[in-house]
């Protein structure tokens, strides 16, 4: 992939890293080959996941969550809702929700060669190379970090065994949530996805009906109209077309897929089929965390 390589010279070496969790990730990541990542043998992970943790500054969690420093993960299709769902969690539990296609559109936006290479690979429903995703995302964490974050929950990321294997040598990703939706569905619910472009909220204009049959239920997910102040100001994602999507689908079972199986074996995935729209969806899935009590209907 001519483009992947550009980027990759583009990127290398690093801006240097500031502290640990960047020159952990970005370390061992310069040490990763395409057969697998093999982590530097000099790193001490333990030691600096160690470190990473006793450095983070108090959690700012709404009382009930004091104490506990969430580090989860959600991974699932294109389509599937972990934004909708990991933004509602966030809330709840007084964590940061860090999509890392939020982090990778914020740099789209900006001019330059980068961006416009980088625009191609995202366009076209490419992965960026993990170089670049790791030093976003090394980025924003540790500026989370400087601002007292302590935990979060990762959206978007890992997408690849390599992303993964780097991420658990220096932090303990407590939970992998893996969210399931029919596939037919998954498609419209791109193709319906609209953005308003001044601040920033998700609406859906796909009304989904699959009939069920053959022990189904039958799925209904009406569509998330925006209110009156936003009405006028919505945008599509360039990368929510129809042939593009199907792309970023092919992309995932290739390349993402094995990162199920890699919490699978860790035992730290739990796999969330959405049994429709949000309002059957995240009671369901709270009872699924054991997180149902009267914090939910702060925010149902
Ligand atoms: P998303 O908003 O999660 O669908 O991400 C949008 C696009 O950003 C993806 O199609 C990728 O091109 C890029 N991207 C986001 N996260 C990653 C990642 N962890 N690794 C590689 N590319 C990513």
């Amino acid at each position: 992939m001519a483009v992947s390589h550009r980027l990759f010279r583009l990127f290398s070496p690093f801006t240097p890293a500031k502290n640990n969790l960047s020159s952990f990730l970005i370390r061992s990541l310069s040490s990763s080959s395409p057969h697998g990542p093999s982590l530097d043998p000099e790193i001490d992970l333990k030691e600096a996941a160690a470190e990473l943790e006793k450095s983070s500054s108090p959690s700012s969690s709404p009382s009930w969550t004091k104490g506990r420093n969430f580090h989860w993960v959600f991974l699932g299709c294109p389509g599937v809702g972990k934004g909708t769902y990991a933004s509602r969690l966030s809330t709840l539990l007084g964590v940061p929700h860090i999509a890392t296609g939020d982090l990778v559109r914020e740099e789209l936006s900006s001019s330059g060669l980068l961006s416009s290479q980088l625009k191609e690979l995202v366009n076209h429903g490419k992965l960026v190379p993990d170089e670049f995703i790791i030093s976003l995302l090394s980025k924003r964490l540790e500026a989370g970090k400087e601002k007292g974050e302590s935990g979060y929950i990762l959206d978007g990321f890992p997408r690849t065994v390599t992303q993964a294997e780097i991420l658990e040598g220096v932090i303990n990703v407590d939970l992998v949530i893996n969210l399931k939706l029919k596939e037919e569905a998954l498609l419209a619910k791109c193709l319906g996805r609209r953005i308003c472009s001044e601040c920033g909220a998700n609406y859906n204009v796909a009304c989904i009906d699959i009939k069920g049959g053959d022990g189904d239920d039958r799925m209904y997910m009406p569509p998330l109209l925006p209110p009156p102040k936003c009405e006028s100001k919505l945008i599509t994602r360039a990368d929510d077309t129809e042939e593009v999507v199907k792309e970023r689908l092919r992309v995932y079972n290739k390349m993402t897929q094995p990162v199920e199986e890699f919490y699978r074996k860790r035992g730290k995935l739990l796999e969330f089929e959405l049994p429709g729209g949000i309002p059957q969806s995240w009671p369901k899935l709270l009872r699924a965390l054991h997180l149902e009590d009267d914090k939910q209907s702060a925010i149902a």
